[in-house]
């Protein structure tokens, strides 16, 4: 059984956010589809298997059927575990909602590329202001009748009040949306007429009927980006051109310093496609690995002491700290019963041990552990600081309260409920 010890700076937790109707489903099961093709646990790579199971995934309707789901991808060659968190689909502010960003260290929001941003989308911005989570953008529809990125991103900027960091220019409109220009790489991304589940696109220049679009939109891009960064503005003022390499670097500290917390702007980088025709989505991918946060790009979780809810304790991401472990979660999985999905902030949970339930003031039993995939789920004997995980048989505890090491008692951050928003439609 496998001992999970996560390379921390390889993880990234997740949300995807929307409108209604926007596509989350559709993008979150193209991620799901896209990164059990590139990965599989405990089988060799078979092309062929692999779209048995998506055929097989699709015709049942399954998609995200766990508050957690854990997938790979590799980004330059290198394997990265990406926990999808379940948000929930209505938009109001409960505690459920508050409890998966409370988890998460990171968005994608979706955005209807015909509708753009709609009063939803509004709401789930704010929800992540609130919680200050970097995110990125994704224009999804662009196959649609009416469709307009640029349109899109003015809302952005005009209804959400965001500074969007346009990374990619759709080629083609509508029926005909073939793939996009990729700033950074200033290069053309493309996919074939009637793409595949899994097909992968073509790297190619970018068509003449762009050049001068991409040279106007990367100069947009190089400024904006100058704007937030002190290093990028020397090389902008020096009138250098940054390697790629130093570009998606300061486009990653950008959008990790940029959370939007406390009216502040948030930094955003936009991204294109159509999830539902498989284009767009293998770069969204990258993206989410190369410019999202992973658990050690987040501050240390505050708690406070048991009996003082003065005395504040902080502990790190990391294996060495005393454990403390919020349950966000409760469901009830048709096999193995009631499951309780856990965020663990600091130090190991291993199955088989006594953890505190520091609201209730009671000790709990860790059952077994599981890692929960799109298609299959992992048993594992323990986890470390900064997964994501369900464990069996606890009895007492509920969602929003804290497991911790009994000898190093915590009690994290109480949810405190905001006012609720009124919807300006
Ligand atoms: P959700 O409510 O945000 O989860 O949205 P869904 O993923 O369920 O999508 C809503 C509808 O839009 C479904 O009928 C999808 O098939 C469709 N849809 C999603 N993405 C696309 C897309 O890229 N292009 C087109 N044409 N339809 C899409």
């Amino acid at each position: 059984m496998a001992t999970t010890s996560l390379d921390l700076a390889k993880v990234r937790n997740i949300g995807i956010m929307a409108h209604i109707d926007a596509g989350k489903t559709t993008t979150t099961e193209r991620i799901l589809y896209y990164t059990g093709v590139s990965y599989k646990i405990g089988e060799v790579h078979d092309g062929a298997a692999t779209m048995d199971w998506m055929a097989q995934e699709q015709e049942r309707g399954i998609t995200i059927t766990s508050a957690a789901t854990t997938c790979h991808w590799p980004l330059d060659n290198v394997d990265h575990t990406i926990n999808i968190i379940d948000t929930p689909g209505h938009v109001d502010f409960t505690v459920e909602v508050e409890r998966s960003l409370r988890v998460l260290d990171g968005a994608v929001t979706v955005f209807d590329g015909v509708a753009g941003v709609e009063p939803q989308s509004e709401t789930v911005w704010r929800q992540a202001d609130r919680y200050g989570v970097p995110r990125i953008c994704f224009v999804n529809k662009l196959d649609r009748t009416g469709a307009e990125f640029h349109r899109c991103v003015d809302m952005i900027v005009n209804r959400l009040n965001a500074q969007p960091l346009v990374m990619q220019l759709p080629i083609g409109a509508e029926a005909d949306f073939q793939g996009v220009v990729d700033l950074v790489q200033m290069k053309a991304l493309v996919w074939s007429a009637e793409t595949k589940l899994g097909e992968a696109y073509d790297v190619v220049d970018i068509p003449d009927t762009h050049t001068e679009a991409a040279a106007e939109w990367r100069g947009k891009l190089l400024e904006a980006v100058a704007e937030n960064d002190d290093e990028m503005m020397e090389l902008y003022l020096e009138g250098q051109e940054p390697s790629q390499e130093q570009l998606m670097a300061a486009i990653r500290r950008v959008t990790l310093a940029s959370t939007g917390a406390e009216g502040t702007t948030t930094v955003t980088p936009v991204f294109c496609g159509t999830a539902f025709k498989n284009k767009g989505v293998q770069p969204l991918l990258d993206a989410v690995v190369r410019y999202l946060p992973s658990p050690l790009d987040v501050e240390a979780v505050e708690g406070h002491a048991v009996n003082n809810s003065e005395e504040v304790i902080t502990r790190k991401p990391a294996d060495e700290e005393p454990l403390s472990a919020l349950a966000f979660k409760i469901m009830s999985d048709p096999h193995l019963g009631k499951l309780t999905f856990v965020r663990v902030y600091s130090g190991r949970l291993e199955s088989g041990t006594q953890v505190l339930n520091s609201v209730k003031g009671r000790k709990e039993r860790i059952g077994k552990i599981y890692r929960m995939h799109a298609n299959k789920r992992e048993e594992i004997e323990s986890v470390g600081a900064g997964d994501i995980i369900a464990v069996m048989g606890l009895k007492q505890t509920t969602t929003g309260e804290t497991l911790c090491d009994p000898a190093k008692p915590v009690i994290l951050e109480s949810m405190e409920f905001p006012a609720p928003v009124i919807e300006v439609a």
